[in-house]
């Protein structure tokens, strides 16, 4: 099957479900669903390599990652668990986190997190009809358990939705005075956002996104870019050749851009949705997020919703290492599941298969 033919289903964090909600919007595509994580922050991979170092850690040997209550606790592969104080990571953080406002993945159609919720249960929330569908229909087949959240758990996500925005407001600010404010400005229309992108290029992204520390590595740019002119290393996307005169696409499908009014992240908590709740998977998947994502998909993939999900998996050579692919093979979701705690470029994967 050609990759125009299938139906895929994109899980990632709310700065690429960003950008393919702009791809949905706007071009003919085979992301169907976005099923969006919740983000607080992202490490970059060589400065995070680095700093395990102080602790006589070798990426190769982690056997488990998870972040909790203010700590990452890493497992090794002698079942040895070492805590870090997150504040002690903010130094790896990648700097485009530092200007992020979104939390809970508002342009996904499902977003998924663990905050809030009890043990074995994910957060879910629901963002449209289609999306409530898929829900509903999970549950009554018996893939999931469902109980609801709490006022006082929606209160917890909302403080933090909103704290993630107010620790970020400043920098955003300072961003948008060292370049052009694409980022969060809000004032234009979706007219001038049309006539802003037509007038812009590869040059226009790399002196306003890429060289000032806003490039979330999703690899849109170079997934679009219609002579395949961009190369995104592990630190970001480089152009080898001249552009076409009348192009545009790295730049308009940037999430770090111009974004239309439907699709702004800059509201107070998560965002619209029609429904929150948490899920239990019944299936016995011992995944980060409980397995409520592999048991999404399974269903997703039993009911044709989807023929391809597009995971991100870590190389078996260089442990830790993320990269994106598409598969409908179950034990391959299931070695792929859980968060990686940095970035890849999953948009790669659309254009490989
Ligand atoms: S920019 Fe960073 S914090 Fe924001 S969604 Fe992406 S990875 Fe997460
Ligand atoms: S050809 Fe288009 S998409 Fe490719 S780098 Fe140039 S402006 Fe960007
Ligand atoms: S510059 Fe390219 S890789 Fe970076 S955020 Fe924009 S589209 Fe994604």
């Amino acid at each position: 099957m050609s990759i125009s033919d299938e139906k895929v289903a994109i899980i990632s964090t709310p700065c690429q479900i960003q950008a393919a909600a702009k791809i949905q919007k706007f071009l003919d595509t085979p992301i169907k669903l976005k099923i969006g994580l919740f983000c607080m922050e992202n490490f970059s991979y060589s400065y995070f390599k680095e700093h395990l170092k102080k602790y006589n850690i070798d990426y190769d040997s982690i056997k488990k990652f998870r972040i909790e209550k203010g700590h990452a606790f890493i497992t090794l592969d002698d079942d040895s668990i070492t805590k870090i104080p997150l504040g002690e990571l903010k130094s790896v953080v990648r700097k485009n986190c530092h200007i992020c406002m979104d939390l809970t993945s508002q342009n996904a159609d499902i977003s998924v997190g663990s905050i809030g919720s009890d043990d074995n249960y994910s957060t879910v929330i629901i963002r449209n009809l289609d999306a409530q569908h898929i829900i509903d229909d999970a549950i009554k087949q018996n893939y999931f358990t469902s109980k609801p959240l709490t006022q006082k758990q929606i209160g917890i996500l909302n403080k933090l939705s909103q704290k993630k925005k107010h620790d970020n407001q400043e920098n955003i600010e300072d961003h948008e005075l060292r370049s052009k404010p694409v980022l969060y400005t809000r004032e234009i229309s979706d007219n001038e956002i049309l006539s802003q992108n037509m007038e812009s290029n590869f040059t226009d992204l790399k002196d306003n996104v890429i060289d000032v520390g806003a490039c979330v590595l999703c690899g849109a740019c170079e997934y679009l870019c219609p002579d395949n002119l961009i190369i995104i290393d592990d630190t970001k996307p480089r152009k080898q050749g001249k552009c076409r005169d009348d192009c545009h696409m790295c730049f308009t499908f940037c999430p770090r851009t111009y974004t239309p009014e439907d699709l702004k992240v800059d509201c107070d908590d998560m965002g619209n949705y029609l429904n929150i709740m948490t899920l239990k998977s019944n299936d016995n998947y011992i995944t980060q997020d409980g397995g409520v994502i592999t048991t999404l998909i399974k269903y997703l993939l039993d009911h044709d919703i989807i023929t391809k999900a597009m995971v991100v998996d870590k190389k078996d050579d260089n442990a830790w290492k993320p990269y994106a692919k598409l598969t409908d093979d179950m034990d391959e979701i299931i070695k792929s599941a859980g968060s990686k705690y940095s970035v890849c470029p999953v948009f790669k994967a659309l254009g490989e298969d």
